[in-house]
């Protein structure tokens, strides 16, 4: 009798898993136009991110005069604010997910408990170590970054827009950036994925096999300079310092939610939000695969993307040998089947 693969998922998303269709072949500008709707719809986490932005912007960002100079004041401000989105966002995840397991395993992807008494993370304990590189590294890293931003705008450095003079570029801009986003996000971590940076920075994220929202900046300190280094771009391109938020944001704010281990957030009998990326969960079961977004072709033009059905594991893993091969490394580890 044929052995039954392991099943290795307590819950996933409608299997296989479809990237964005901007770059299929025949391009669809219909399904193009739906799937650019959803990912936009007023109850997405994209559109809420847009509208904490806007909030952030409006109260919780120092005005621009105030950043000709670096200086403690203003930037400690960022950091306060940052710090609190990220501690009510990871720790308000982690206690509703977690500790009161609110929704206990419902839509769960990996039921395993996260690990205690393991010696590959800081402290033993993965929620721990998850939290203090968070803290200690993310929260400052990415607060750096936009401080660098406004003192971009207060110096001239960098072009401020407004909405009401150039609408059309405002809101284009907005459309782009989670593009610029995941393009920037798959080649660092592409880059991460080398030999040398992958056993001596990325692994530091690849712990965490299974992942919670502190897992989503458990990472190096350089990975978290390498993760933000995306707003470097301002400085190329005229915007308002919204857009700089709402890119940060997506680091900031979708890194925990995105690694939360849940497809859905669930609120109510059956109303919930997608926070959950079953796609990066399968990079870190798989490790070889998904280094992009949805968003991203490469992985599909480089013949790394796992779709998540036993087929999608059945390829990777071959595809996983092969690497391993080539680079003559005689062991190679993963419980992945
Ligand atoms: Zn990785
Ligand atoms: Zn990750």
């Amino acid at each position: 009798m044929k052995k039954q693969p392991r099943k290795i998922w307590h819950y996933t998303p409608a299997l296989p898993i479809r990237q964005a269709p901007y770059f299929e072949r025949p391009f669809s500008l219909l399904e193009s136009l739906k799937y650019l709707f959803s990912v936009w719809q007023p109850l997405s986490q994209r559109f809420l991110l847009l509208l904490i932005s806007i909030a952030l912007w409006i109260w919780f960002t120092p005005d621009i005069e105030r950043a000709v100079n670096f200086q403690w004041d203003w930037m400690l401000e960022i950091g306060l604010r940052n710090l609190i989105i990220v501690l009510t966002v990871a720790g308000g995840l982690h206690l509703y997910l977690y500790t009161f397991r609110k929704q206990g395993d419902d839509e769960r992807f990996d039921p395993r408990p996260l690990a205690k008494n393991s010696n590959i993370f800081h402290f033993n304990n993965q929620v721990w170590d998850n939290v203090v590189w968070t803290l200690a590294g993310s929260v400052p890293i990415g607060t750096l970054f936009e401080c660098l931003a406004l003192w971009g705008y207060a110096n001239g450095y960098i072009t401020i827009i407004s909405f009401a003079e150039h609408p059309i570029w405002f809101i284009t801009l907005l459309l782009v950036i989670p593009v610029w986003s995941g393009f920037h996000f798959y080649w660092q971590h592409r880059l991460l994925h080398t030999r040398w940076l992958y056993k001596s920075v990325h692994f530091w994220h690849h712990k965490n096999v299974n992942t919670g929202p502190w897992s989503g900046h458990a990472m190096h300190p350089l990975e978290h300079v390498i993760l933000y280094s995306d707003l470097l771009i301002y400085f190329l391109i005229a915007s308002h310092p919204i857009h700089v938020i709402f890119n940060a944001m997506l680091h900031t704010i979708a890194g925990p939610t995105s690694h939360c281990g849940f497809e859905r957030v669930k609120f109510g009998k059956n109303r919930g939000i997608v926070l959950g990326d079953f796609m990066h969960q399968l990079h870190h079961r798989f490790i070889d695969c998904n280094y992009g977004s949805y968003e991203t072709p490469w992985d599909k033009i480089f013949g790394s993307f796992h779709d998540g059905t036993p087929e999608g594991d059945a390829y990777i893993n071959a595809r996983r040998r092969e690497i391993y091969a080539k680079r003559n490394a005689p062991t190679w580890k993963t419980d992945a089947p």
